[in-house]
């Protein structure tokens, strides 16, 4: 998979030679580039920003550097909507990212990520895209206000990579995480010492008896979602609950 980053920060981005991502860099398995948008500025100040039309505080990131900048990462003029390729805009007025959206962009070709900053990107420059063809996305990562859209790029980024085959070793460790399949949030985890200041570990845990540990896993990940997370139980599909479930 191939994803390039244009933002004014390029140092931001360091954090992705790091960790799992940095390794499926050095192994191949991702391709990682980020682009410093002022390279495709003209003039001698680098300009990337103006004074908003209408007025108000603040200044808006310039359509024209924008575009240049996106249409030499996506492959030049016309901006080709290639089957595979997505425009991420990070945006807090955007759809609010989840594990199913990073589900379906780990299967993309190419993603990029187009990092504004100050109150934003010139909103014609979603619209241009979106009319080339090209799948775009306007992407939040929570109802917040973040200075810029770096660190939304490398939050969404992690979350996409480790869904890429062969960057997480043990595919299985995928499979009960919080947010998955099962639409509930993961059961609590131990390791050693199986005592530490006074507490034990669950019973079950150590008896070796695989359904008990099983349903107890699934007892539990219910009890945490229904308290933390009563939107996720409403939100569950019934026909997954078996009568245990529903005694709980
Ligand atoms: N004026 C904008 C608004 O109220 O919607 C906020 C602009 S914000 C200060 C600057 C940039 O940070 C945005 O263009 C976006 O790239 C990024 N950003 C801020 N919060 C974000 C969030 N919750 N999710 C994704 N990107 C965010």
């Amino acid at each position: 998979m191939r994803i390039d980053v244009v933002t004014i920060f390029p140092d931001y981005l360091a954090a992705l030679d790091l960790s799992l991502v940095g390794k499926a860099r050095q192994r191949g398995l991702l391709d990682l580039r980020v682009h410093d948008l002022r390279d495709w500025t003209t003039d001698r100040h680098r300009t990337v920003d103006d004074t908003p039309f209408g007025g108000g505080a603040g200044m808006v990131m310039r359509p024209d550097v924008w575009g240049t900048a996106l249409d030499d990462v996506l492959g030049g003029e016309p901006a080709a909507a290639s089957p595979g390729r997505i425009l991420i805009l990070p945006t807090p007025s955007g759809e609010v990212f989840t594990q199913r959206h990073a589900e379906e962009l780990a299967g993309a070709g190419q993603l990029v990520f187009a990092c504004g900053r100050y109150e934003g990107i010139d909103a014609r420059v979603a619209g241009h895209y979106r009319d080339a063809g090209l799948d775009v996305r306007e992407l939040s990562i929570g109802d917040y206000v973040l200075n810029g859209g770096e660190v939304a790029a490398l939050v969404m980024i992690e979350a996409v990579a480790r869904l890429v085959p062969g960057m997480v070793g043990n595919p299985e460790s995928l499979v009960e995480e919080s947010h998955g399949a099962a639409g509930l949030l993961e059961y609590p985890v131990y390791t050693k010492p199986p005592e530490w200041h006074g507490r034990g570990i669950p019973e079950v845990l150590l008896s070796g008896h695989h359904a008990r540990i099983e349903r107890w896993r699934r007892d539990e990940a219910l009890r945490r979602t229904a308290a933390r997370r009563p939107d996720m139980i409403a939100g569950l599909d019934g026909t997954v609950l078996d009568k245990h479930d529903r005694a709980l």
